[in-house]
């Protein structure tokens, strides 16, 4: 177990290949969210003239970093992957404590780190273009991907290896240098992986890393003029007023945003399996999963059997620190995330009927951590706040419904669209819904979580603006087309005028 009494470590900024404290010396501390007294580190509250200077440092790198050969730098990107999985337990041991998921699935955080570096890394030798036939006679027509320039990059606590990696690892192999802000919660866990960057021999400049408010340091980097890319993970009301600011300036913009993700259960669905993929996904990382089930659309017809089991296997599940492996749901992150579910949670008093949970949890050893029991309220109605907006908690509303086309539609009646699940036995109803579902990724007989990093990761609607991250739509973020022709014919030939 950590040490309550010992001083906390303060870290530093990295920039230019040095690690140094912010210009105007002021720090902020990470603490542990199952026991507030545990302070995991002090961090620097960095700034704009901090912002300023790791951009300078990464536009000095980027002459050489784009020069690099792309296998070149794919070597690097797998060096850091080997390192990730050597560091997995430390790194993941770090997660736990200082976000709060338990321990199981910070080793799954860390794990999708690795994936996407090494599949990254392979892009290296990879990164497509095409080269296609030209319409005139000795004419060659290709096109490749270029760098941008240097990428900001700003992302959220909730998979704090994972998400920094899925933007660190496309931008760098396609020769982007990088202005990394971690949130204000999971500043460690950045500082874990941009230490492996480093040992993994990225060049000084290459990557930067600046610890911050996203009011100091977040809004620095969006309106930098020399930052022509943001990736950003988070949620909706950030991305809206960074899409807003990063407009003017036209810049190349990702946003991964929140979500209201359902699982459908039909009549003829194995109730069962529907239960464990509705627990896993609805409690799981306490419910602060973007992929997380926080709607249940379920058939009237079997709504109160599923309703029924949900209610004895949540009330059920073990809390407490996540660096117990018995434990099932850790805390939720801060004081302002139990606000905002508490507050919820009254909403839904009115809105559905409460089934269990519906309080924080502050027994015995959870008196100084962020615990929340695990809730469900069942009749509720699709256009309910608690069905409609995200509480990013372990909050779960059942909405019953008639059949087929009324599930979809309630499903698909949110003005998210990240990920959707149904379960059915019936093959031809499982295409139906492959088709109906308005999300990004969608699973049959499963929960909504769980993607795997060789697919394109995002949403529809309000949870981004059509970016992907991962697989190699990953790519299309961190790069800028050109299409290149060489005539060889030794002659002016014009395309759609001599050769009609
Ligand atoms: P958040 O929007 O509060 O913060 C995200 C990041 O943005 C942090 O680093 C924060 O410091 C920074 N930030 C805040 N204000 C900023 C500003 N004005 N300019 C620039 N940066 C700023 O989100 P959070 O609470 O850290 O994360 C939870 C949210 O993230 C949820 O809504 C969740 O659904 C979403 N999320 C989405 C995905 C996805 O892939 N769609 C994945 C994980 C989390």
């Amino acid at each position: 177990m950590t040490d309550v009494a010992a001083p906390p470590t303060t870290y530093q900024l990295y920039i230019a290949g040095r690690w140094v404290d912010a210009v105007d010396g002021r720090t902020f501390d990470s603490v542990n969210p199952a026991d507030t007294r545990d302070v995991v580190g002090r961090f620097q509250a960095g700034g704009p003239a901090d912002v300023a200077m790791a951009t300078r440092a990464a536009d000095t790198a980027s002459a050489a970093w784009r020069a690099t050969p792309a296998p070149k730098r794919g070597e690097l990107l797998y060096r850091f992957g080997a390192l990730l999985a050597d560091n997995k337990e430390r790194v993941a041991r770090a997660m736990t404590r200082e976000m709060g998921k338990v321990l199981a699935e910070a080793r799954g955080d860390v794990q999708e780190g690795i994936d996407i570096a090494f599949l990254m890394a392979g892009e290296g030798r990879r990164m497509f273009g095409d080269t296609v036939p030209s319409e005139l006679p000795d004419k060659w027509a290709m096109s490749i991907r270029q760098p941008i320039g240097v990428a900001g990059i700003v992302t959220p606590w909730n998979f704090p290896v994972a998400i920094p990696c899925w933007k660190l690892m496309p931008a760098l192999v396609a020769g982007n240098t990088v202005v990394f802000k971690p949130a204000s919660d999971a500043p460690l866990c950045a500082t874990l992986v941009v230490e492996l960057l480093e040992q993994a021999g990225f060049p000084p400049g290459v990557v930067n890393l600046v610890t911050g408010t996203g009011a100091d340091v977040g809004d620095a980097i969006v309106d930098s003029p020399d930052i022509p890319v943001i990736s950003f993970t988070g949620s909706s009301a950030t991305g809206k007023a960074i899409a807003e600011r990063a407009g003017r300036r036209l810049k190349r913009l990702s946003l991964e945003l929140g979500g209201k993700n359902a699982v459908v259960v039909l009549r003829d669905a194995d109730l069962d399996l529907a239960v464990d993929g509705i627990l896993w996904s609805a409690f799981g990382t306490t419910g602060q999963r973007c992929t997380a089930c926080s709607r249940v659309v379920a058939d009237r017809a079997i709504a109160e059997e599923l309703v029924a089991r949900l209610e004895t296997r949540a009330s059920r599940l073990r809390l407490g620190s996540g660096l117990d492996e018995t434990v099932e749901v850790g805390p939720l992150v801060n004081a302002a995330a139990v606000e905002k579910v508490e507050r919820y949670v009254e909403i839904g008093r009115g809105e559905g009927e409460l089934v269990t949970g519906g309080a924080t949890v502050r027994d015995g050893d959870l008196a100084h951590g962020h615990f929340f029991a695990p809730t469900i309220f069942t009749g509720v109605e699709p256009m309910r706040r608690i069905a409609q907006e995200e509480i990013f908690g372990p909050v779960l509303s059942v909405i019953p419904v008639d059949g087929y086309d009324e599930a979809i539609s309630a499903a698909n009646g949110v003005r998210y669209g990240l990920s959707a699940s149904i379960f059915s036995r019936d093959v031809n109803t499982a295409f139906r819904a492959m088709r109906d579902l308005d999300a990004g990724i969608v699973y049959v007989n499963a929960g909504t979580t769980g993607a795997e990093t060789h697919l394109p990761f995002g949403g529809w609607k309000e949870t981004g603006n059509g970016h992907r991250e991962a697989g190699h739509a990953a790519l299309d973020t961190f790069t800028e087309w050109k299409s290149i022709y060489v005539d060889y014919s030794g002659k002016l030939q014009r395309a759609q005028i001599d050769n009609q």
